[in-house]
Formats: C-alpha cells, structure tokens, sequence
C-alpha cells in the first residue's frame, strides 16, 4: 500500500477517483462561456438527483458544506423568525450555534446520540411553540451515521405551516430525497461527499417562492443566498470568484454517478461498502455503536477496544502505515472511532481496512475487545 496515497475513510474530504482529480488539471477563467456552462450543467444536475427543477434552486456556493448551511439559515430565516432545531449529535449542535451566532431565535430539541427525532417530538413541539417559523434538522448525524426519519418529519412540519431546513450533507446523493414527496424550503449538501468531488463548494436546494421573498434577511454579504441566485440566474456567473477547480472536478464526479447507475447504484455500493465493514469488524469482535435499523450506509461508530494498552493516536498511526485514514470519535460519553462507508471505495478497500484494523490491534496486542 502506498504511503503517498492513503485510502480515507473519512466523510469528507474523502477518496476520489483519478478521472475526478485530473478534470482539475485546466485553469478556468471566471468569464469563460464554457465554464459557466459547467456550474450551470452541475446546477441542473444536482436538482435532477431530488426531483426538484419544478419546485427548487440550486444556489451553490463557494466554502465548505458549513458555510452553505449559515447561508442557508441566514438567508431563508427572516430576523424576526424562530427556528425549532433538532438535535442528536454534534452537527444538529452546529446548527444551534449558527442560529446564535446570526441573532436568529431559536429553541433545540436534543435526544441521545442514538436516539432518532421522530415526527411525533416535532408535532408535539409546534403545537407547544407557536412562534416557530422553522425547524432545522440533520438527515445523517455524521457524528454518528444515525438517519433521521426526513420524511416522516417533513410531512408535519408542512402540516403544520411550517418551514424545513435539511443539512443532508452527508446523505444527498447516496439516500434518496424526492422534492415532490419531501417537502423543505432548503436542503443543503456539497461537492465533496457522496457525490465524490473535491472539498470547497456548497449548495443549498432553496424552495423558489421562499427565497424569492428572502431579499434583505441576511446579516452577511457573502453568503447571501439571494443575492448569489440572483446574480448568477442575471449573469451566468458566480458573484464573487468561484471555485472553478472544485465545479470542473465535480462535474467530472457527476458523469461517472450517472455512468455507474445514479443513485440507485450509489446507495447499493455505499450499503455494501457498510454491510462488509459491520461483518468484518464484527468477527474482530468490535461492536458498533448503533442499531442496524438507524444506522446510516455513510459513517459507522464503532465502540473502542476496552483494553488498556489501546489508543486512539497509535491505533490511527499504524492502520495509516497500512494506508487507510479512520477518524476519531465525536461522543461526548463513550470511548469510539469512525470508519466511513462513502468515497471511491468499494468491498475489496473495506475488507482490506478491516484487515489493516486487525494486524494493527493485534500488533499493540489489544486482546480485550
Ligand atoms: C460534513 C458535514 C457538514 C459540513 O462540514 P464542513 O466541515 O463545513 O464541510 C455539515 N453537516 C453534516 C451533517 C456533515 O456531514
């Protein structure tokens, strides 16, 4: 295994393919009528996937996928609105620290870390709070791999005249959303997770009336949802200058989704990359830290080995020697770490981390798993 080029089994950034990496090899000029027709053949792209070129934008934006997400709320809150966030790890706690960060009033809803938000909380909740506007909701908690039931939840949120916003970062592209069936005012991804480009744009799906009304919200100049839609639906441009390396390689990532089978075939990779991963590291007898049945085809958390000679830091360094990258835990209460499902990555790479992962505990002689 190539030390050079490590397999990463992080959510992001994440392995790309050598096709995606080597459409960044062209230097695009903000002005050149070919590049704008690549942002906006990716725009198109990216709305097909969910369904929503009736209903919905693409907005892109340059940054990672938080900026996308602050832009979002800062964007389709009015100052005067109240958001209802959902919270069940450490990505629904981010949305929170937007919501304070940009003056937005907001309350949270916090269950365990592997415990879903189910439609019935958040029914509950906007009866008991008629002053929420909008409820903000993660779809995978990438702090775990745990999958909030969107569907469920947006269906009462529409019920009861509410507003949806969705951080599906880690899900869009992998997990099926319809925007016929699933009705939100934004939903926000970005370039480098399941659709495997390269870090460094977000886009937010905005819902056409709402953001067509959202002139003015924003605290921020940059990330101004409106303003971005607006000049680029005017020019063809981006208004400030773009990621053009970032919008080439994620359209190079685009034709070979849609040449390997689109989403269908995306989710199947991304369930058995995670079906392969589970069973492997079962046999090493580690124990995942979720159910089967909310656990998310993204990210798994695996329970760390009990065994005092174990560590985090030494156990990274030597499976990084055999080439693969984990990634730590984020909870607060139990000793983890992470190994992701998504990327250019299929079987044979899972079961060969699996067998770095087993050389590595056996060569610091952890026994007690
Ligand atoms: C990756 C991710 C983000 C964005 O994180 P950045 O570090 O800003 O790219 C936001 N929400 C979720 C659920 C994510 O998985």
């Amino acid at each position: 295994m190539s030390s050079a080029a490590p397999i990463l089994l992080t959510p992001g950034p994440l392995t790309t393919s050598a096709r995606t990496r080597q459409a960044m090899l062209v230097d695009w000029g903000s002005w050149d009528e070919r590049f704008n027709q690549l942002t906006a053949s990716v725009c198109s792209q990216l709305l097909a996937i969910l369904n929503g070129a009736a209903t919905h934008h693409c907005v892109p934006l340059q940054g990672s996928g938080t900026f996308a997400v602050e832009a979002a709320i800062g964007t389709l809150v009015p100052r005067n609105g109240k958001v209802l966030v959902l919270i069940n790890g450490a990505y629904g706690k981010r949305l929170a620290q937007i919501c304070e960060v940009l003056g937005r009033d907001f309350s949270t809803f916090e269950t365990a870390e592997d415990e879903p938000c189910s439609a019935a909380d958040v029914d509950r909740l906007l009866h008991a709070d008629p002053a929420i506007t909008h409820v903000a909701l993660i779809h995978c908690e990438t702090s775990t791999g745990l999958l909030n039931p969107l569907p469920q939840i947006a269906q009462v949120v529409k019920e009861h005249g509410k507003r949806l916003i969705v951080d599906a970062m880690s899900s869009f592209g992998a997990l099926p959303i319809d925007a016929r069936e699933v009705p939100f005012d934004a939903l926000i991804a970005a370039s480098g997770k399941c659709l495997e480009g390269v870090p460094g744009m977000g886009f937010v799906f905005a819902e056409k009336h709402a953001l067509g009304a959202a002139q003015g919200n924003c605290h921020s100049l940059a990330l101004d949802l409106f303003e971005q839609h607006e000049y680029m639906a005017r020019t063809g441009q981006w208004r400030f200058t773009p990621p053009t390396h970032v919008v080439a390689a994620l359209h190079e990532a685009l034709l070979q989704y849609h040449e390997d089978g689109g989403l269908p075939a995306r989710q199947r990779r991304y369930a058995n990359n995670c079906q392969v991963l589970l069973d492997g590291m079962a046999e090493l007898g580690l124990r995942s830290f979720l159910p089967a049945a909310i656990q998310a085809p993204i990210i798994v958390t695996f329970h760390a080995p009990t065994d005092p000679r174990y560590q985090f830091k030494a156990f990274y360094e030597r499976v990084k020697a055999k080439g693969f990258i984990l990634y730590p835990g984020k909870l607060t209460e139990v000793d983890t770490f992470r190994v992701g499902c998504i990327g250019h990555v299929d079987a044979a790479e899972m079961r060969a981390a699996v067998a770095a992962i087993a050389q590595a505990l056996h060569a610091m002689q952890v026994l007690d798993i």
